[in-house]
């Protein structure tokens, strides 16, 4: 082996030892920073360690795609809203997925060996799907489409159709690569299929389908770094993937759910149960909130996606303050699906500062929630619903929840009666020991905080 060829390996297995430690350092929210920086900057060794392979021998077109990606993509960034990220992230495992179908094709004109071959096809065929499956998923989280599951008659026939097809149309490839007709036709029926396997999923469910696409987004680069022979692409891709299997199997848990289940069942799509609800909303003013909450030694606090709409962290993380002063002892009950990314609401928590011990996970805050004398939920709803405990027509029937209803009071912080993601009717609403408190969450809490000030 040449010299620079060893120091471009030696280089790579550097940046896989800093990627691996980077992941672990992700796993606390203390280091979490240190752990992003570290493996920006294994990116970054890994990137220019593969520029200077000898196999590049023209550079122009690797600084215009550099120049346009850097700069769509800096853009992007810099423009899009808090709220939007968990799009944006299903946006990157979709150009993840397209990325590993382009490097796949180009790795056609090399005159490949059956085994890449088969790497081919796969990093084709799984970003295909990643790809398209992600944009649904896009469209769903910005709800531009439709958050419910898209049910129809014959639905998993043409499912099992499709699958049939890729892998029929894939083994021909690999038998006859000279007739690219089956290379088409394998594209297709995998960009068609990323739309298929999305549709079904219903609201309640998305959290589950991000983490496999993000899976599927790393064993599609995997596919693709075998394809060009390239072994750190093998490398990261295998993180991405091991890591989004083992989300996946986090989300499916904090479900209740099997990943069969998820991917076949059409969950959320059943008729919702809002007619056996009983009972009458009970609006409550800041100032009546104010002399509750003063009088409370035991406080839950249970955010939802609307903290995040409203960027109330910070002023949470005040009124928090305040009752502790005040001699109240005070907790964060998490759902693992609460808004609308894994570790969203502990992302915005830890972001104001909030203690890491205060944070307590559904499990732990469960058993408490009858000791507790106020549960405030903030711009949640899914996480907090009932009828997924109680009512078994319910759509959500079976999720875990957190049992905020089982808190002495409850004060609801949203600004109308609308649902949340799974578009279900909430009967905590309407229970005798619920207040709702109308309006923007950050406004209500700056006004409770004035109040206690
Ligand atoms: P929900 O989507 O159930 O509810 C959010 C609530 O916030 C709405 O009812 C809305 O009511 C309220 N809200 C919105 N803006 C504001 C505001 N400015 N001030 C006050 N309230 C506001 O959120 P949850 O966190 O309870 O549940 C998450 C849901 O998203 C689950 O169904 C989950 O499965 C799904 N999901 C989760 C993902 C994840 O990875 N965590 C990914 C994809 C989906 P109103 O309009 O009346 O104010």
């Amino acid at each position: 082996m040449a010299s620079s060829e060893l120091a471009i390996q030696l280089a790579y297995v550097v940046a896989a030892a800093m990627f691996i430690y980077g992941l672990k350092l992700l796993g606390s929210a203390d280091s979490a920073r240190r752990g992003n920086m570290l493996s920006a900057i294994a990116m970054l060794l890994a990137i220019v360690s593969a520029l200077l392979d000898q196999g590049i021998v023209e550079y122009q077109w690797i600084l215009l795609g550099f120049v346009i990606g850097g700069a769509t993509g800096g853009l992007v960034a810099r423009q899009v809203k808090m709220t939007a990220i968990p799009e944006m992230v299903a946006l990157f495992n979709g150009f993840g997925g397209l990325a590993s179908l382009l490097v796949g094709t180009a790795a056609l004109s090399t005159n490949p060996s059956t085994f890449t071959l088969v790497s081919i096809v796969l990093s084709i065929l799984i970003g295909g799907l990643t790809f398209t499956g992600s944009l649904i998923a896009y469209g769903k989280l910005s709800e531009t489409l439709s958050s419910g599951a898209v049910i129809f008659r014959g639905q998993q026939i043409v499912n099992s159709l499709l699958v049939l097809g890729i892998f029929a149309s894939a083994t021909m490839f690999c038998l006859e690569p000279g007739n690219i007709q089956w290379l088409f036709l394998v594209v297709t029926l995998s960009l068609l299929f990323g739309v298929m396997a999305v549709i079904p999923i219903g609201g309640a469910d998305m959290p589950v389908v991000i983490s496999l696409l993000n899976s599927y987004s790393g064993l599609a680069a995997c596919a693709a770094g075998f394809a060009i022979n390239n072994n750190i692409l093998i490398v990261a891709g295998s993180l991405v993937g091991a890591s989004g299997i083992i989300l996946t199997q986090i989300m499916c848990k904090a479900m209740n759910r099997s990943l069969r289940n998820v991917l076949f069942s059409g969950f959320g799509s059943a008729s919702d149960s809002s007619s056996e609800i009983e009972g009458e909303i009970k609006p409550i003013s800041v100032e009546d909130g104010y002399y509750v909450l003063e009088a409370a030694s035991n406080v839950a606090i249970i955010p939802g996606y609307g903290m995040a709409v409203a960027q109330a962290q910070h002023v949470v993380k005040e009124l928090s303050e305040l009752l502790e002063k005040n001699g109240a002892e005070v907790n964060f009950g998490i759902h693992p699906v609460a808004g609308r990314m894994p570790g969203h609401m502990n992302v915005l928590l830890a972001e104001a500062d909030v203690p890491y011990d205060q944070l307590l996970e559904m499990d732990d805050i469960n058993p408490r929630m009858e000791t507790v004398d106020v549960a405030i939920v903030i711009g949640a709803n899914d996480v907090v619903n009932p009828a997924a405990r109680d009512m078994e027509s319910s759509p959500i029937y079976g999720m875990p929840i957190i049992n905020v209803d089982q808190a002495r009071t409850v004060f609801v912080l949203k600004r109308s009666m609308a649902s949340g993601f799974a578009g279900i009717e909430n009967p905590l609403f309407y229970k005798e020991n619920t207040r709702m408190l109308f309006g923007d969450a950050k406004e209500s809490i700056a006004r409770l905080v004035r109040e206690f000030s």
